[in-house]
């Protein structure tokens, strides 16, 4: 792979803004630098803008070098940051599986890059000749998402590493659901392949959506275009100072995701056992994606009743099929009881 023919022109020769921050580092006994008022400490102060206080708890909590670690306002920052750095708009395209997660392609569209879906078979699982077929020589990117979303599936690591290996573009892997599945993740995969990107979060298992912080790891050379191409100061003090504490709480999070498997596996005998339900599809994830009589009457009906799930009635092979989040055990049982009254 040679990074500088896959980058646009553009951002490979940018020169990325400079910030007071950027300039100095270390201990001053005056900050003079920033235009910043010198009162109201520490909230003041322009955050670090390569976070490297808390890159160096999470490296060390993921076991990887800082230095292929990417932090965004959630994982949709990665995601819109990956096209702009190497799609040319209106030349370049991108191959993605579909049905999967929806903001691969807004943020395609929002650059006016072309967006090529890729089917995944019946069953879901990866099309690997479909996905590589699809690939031009203005492919630049491939996004899989495992577990994808909507389907709930990790896709196969062997198809996987089939089209890291065979193509000669960025392959993105959004390991958004990780800690729920049985499969080891991709980070361990880093080294060799230069091609890979891998996303997490910390709105998931984590429990933190709303602070919105999101991870893309990658080799140094490709992290280095995210921070020239970013905000200066995408991550803010609050979010960087509170997750660096959350993190400690790694046994909550572990047994967070036990409860929330246990519960998974409830919730599908459940679903499985009511008339209405035609197929509830194998998952790795927090959520189930599951097969009705009538998908958008279920779904009026529970919306009226005061439960909200995802509809994907109009969504690439899933017909009929409604989405459901696994939430704490009252909520299956109110889920499981509401359905059964359904008329
Ligand atoms: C929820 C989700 C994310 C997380 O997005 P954030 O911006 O980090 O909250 C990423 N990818 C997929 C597939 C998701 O479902």
């Amino acid at each position: 792979m040679n990074l500088q023919n896959l980058i646009r022109p553009n951002i490979y020769n940018l020169k990325p803004y400079s910030c007071a921050r950027d300039e100095f580092k270390g201990k001053a006994s005056a900050y003079l630098d920033a235009n910043e008022n010198p009162l109201n400490a520490p909230y003041n102060r322009y955050p670090d803008p390569l976070q490297n206080d808390l890159k160096e708890k999470v490296a060390r909590l993921k076991n990887i070098d800082p230095e292929k670690l990417f932090f965004g306002n959630g994982s949709d920052e990665p995601i819109d940051l990956v096209v702009r750095i190497f799609c040319e708009p209106g030349v370049d395209n991108i191959v993605a599986i579909d049905p999967t997660y929806g903001m691969y392609q807004v943020c395609a569209d929002i650059n006016n890059v072309e967006y090529r879906k890729v089917h995944l078979l019946e069953d879901f699982s990866l099309d690997v000749d479909s996905v590589l077929n699809a690939v031009d020589d203005r492919t630049k990117i491939i996004f899989m998402c495992s577990p994808n979303n909507p389907t709930g599936n990790d896709l196969n690591v062997n198809d996987m590493k089939k089209v890291i290996q065979s193509f000669n573009g960025i392959v993105v892997i959004d390991e958004a659901y990780i800690d729920f599945s049985s499969r080891k993740s991709f980070l361990t995969e880093l080294d060799q392949y230069p091609n890979l990107i891998v996303l997490q979060t910390f709105s998931k298992a984590w429990g933190m959506a709303a602070i919105r912080l999101g991870m893309a790891f990658a080799c140094p050379e490709i992290i280095g275009f995210f921070n020239k191409v970013k905000y200066p100061y995408n991550i803010n003090l609050l979010t960087q100072y509170f997750v660096g504490e959350e993190i400690k709480k790694l046994k909550r999070k572990e047994d967070w995701v036990e409860m929330l498997v246990s519960q998974r596996e409830k919730l599908i005998d459940q679903l499985e056992k009511l008339p209405m339900v035609q197929k509830v599809y194998p998952t790795d994830a927090n959520f189930v994606l599951v097969k009705v009589n009538d998908a958008n009457a279920t779904y009026r009906y529970l919306v009226e009743q005061g439960i909200i799930v995802r509809n994907r009635n109009n969504v690439s092979l899933c017909l009929g099929c409604l989405r459901i989040t696994v939430g704490i055990p009252e909520e299956s049982t109110l889920l499981i009881d509401t359905l059964k009254k359904m008329k």
